[in-house]
């Protein structure tokens, strides 16, 4: 438990007018998904101002050889013997749609709300916690762990620069996820399995003799008939069809499944389809594959023309989009830290479970698979607008404050 006046002490020192200007200087530097170098530095001489121990990293793109970015991890050294708790965000921004009224990166401030593009995803929360930390440094608090603030490269890529992270031996005990979440706390999320079907025809459209044509099956429509098999995208695999899985509460209409790729040249004999499935805990890579071989199975037994290579992952076995799904209990330490905080920070119970991020993963997946305990957290409400990405994205400072005051609270009973 926290001491209170200790935590007052804290709060106090969590100013407003800070978060918005470090919120707007951060979206004012453009940082495209492989592009982040200029606010890596950036973020690089804030950390090192704070005092922390500052690591910069390479983060090699997955699929361009000679291709990277970089990203930089700062360490506030605890007086020992603590858990280290990992406050991870990313810098690359959402893809700019159209419609914006306003410029995305001016960072427009009015009436309370941040204009710009990662507004709240992620650059308002990581603005935020750096803010928290920055007054837990003020206030004097003494912590034994350490806080590892990590504001990653390339999260868009399927979480590249968190997987550079876990690839270069970066460790936490916990990890707060900073993902817009409207504050909710994200202790449930679901996992994403891409898989690939590879379909194959001996021959090409003409086909002459009976046996020719019998060996026949256009590659387009077997994939026609997996889909038939599989059934439509963005609605929940009925329980009992095709895929085993046992439902959560906390994900209700998933697992879901959606189609993402088709695609064969004219002259071509092959045809890919890519679909992914969002997952529910309990479910596996394994598990996915062994269905999805049924499937394939018995549609070759309907048509034994039918000719499938199943590839799955879809990019390969480090396929960067293969996300596991995560839980924690309502009584692990690090959601019952983030519920005590949102308690004090705002007098109000916090929505803890899938709540606002229900279908969504983050690089919190990466981590949690790598055995570090993460939730998401973090401030925007995605339901402001009719689709996402969207135009005009925007956060507003009291969202902001209750994001650094509930960490704040929340490094200082898991660091204290
Ligand atoms: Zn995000």
């Amino acid at each position: 438990m926290v001491d209170e006046a200790a935590f007052k002490r804290v709060m106090e020192r969590i100013r407003p007018d800070d978060i918005v200007a470090l919120a707007r200087k951060m979206i004012a530097i453009p940082s495209p998904n492989f592009e982040e170098g200029k606010i890596t530095d950036f973020m690089a001489e804030r950390m090192r101002e704070l005092g922390m121990e500052v690591t910069s990293m390479d983060v090699p793109h997955p699929f361009q050889k000679e291709r990277k970015t970089r990203q930089a991890v700062g360490r506030l050294k605890g007086e020992g013997n603590g858990p280290t708790l990992m406050i991870n965000g990313h810098l690359d921004v959402n893809v700019e749609m159209p419609g914006w009224t306003v410029h995305p990166t001016e960072g427009k401030y009015e009436d309370g709300w941040i204009w710009g593009l990662a507004a709240q995803d992620d650059k308002g929360g990581l603005a935020a916690a750096l803010c928290a930390i920055s007054a837990l440094r003020e206030a004097g608090t003494r912590l034994k762990g350490d806080i590892l603030y990590c504001p990653v490269a390339s999260h868009k890529l399927g979480g590249t620069g968190t997987r550079t992270l876990v690839k270069n031996g970066v460790r936490a005990d916990y990890c707060i996820n900073i993902e817009h979440a409207a504050n909710t706390i994200g202790s449930v999320t679901v996992g994403s399995v891409r898989v690939r079907l590879r379909t194959n025809t001996p021959g090409l459209f003409f086909r002459f003799t009976k046996e020719a044509r019998d060996a026949y099956f256009n590659p387009i429509e077997q994939q026609a008939l997996f889909i038939s098999k599989f059934g439509p995208s963005l609605v929940q695999v009925p329980q009992g069809s095709w895929l085993t899985y046992t439902p959560h509460k906390e994900l209700p209409n998933f697992p879901m499944i959606r189609y993402d790729v088709v695609s064969k040249e004219h002259y071509g004999r092959t045809c890919d389809l890519v679909f992914q499935i969002r997952t529910v805990p309990g479910m596996t890579l394994e598990g996915v594959r062994k269905d999805i071989e049924r499937v394939v199975a018995q549609c070759k037994r309907e048509n034994p023309a039918l000719d499938c290579e199943i590839i799955i992952p879809a990019n390969g076995p480090d396929d960067p989009f293969y996300m596991e799904p995560s839980e924690l209990a309502d009584d692990h330490p690090l959601v019952a830290a983030l519920t005590r905080g949102y308690e004090l920070a705002t007098g109000e119970k916090p929505q803890v479970g899938g709540v606002e991020r229900i279908g969504n993963f983050g690089d919190g997946n990466v981590l949690h698979a790598a055995g570090i305990p993460s939730v998401q957290f973090g401030p925007g409400n995605i339901k402001l607008y009719p689709e996402w990405p969207a135009p005009d994205e925007r956060v507003h400072i009291s969202e902001l404050m209750t994001t650094a005051r509930t960490c704040a609270y929340a490094i200082m009973e898991l660091c204290g």
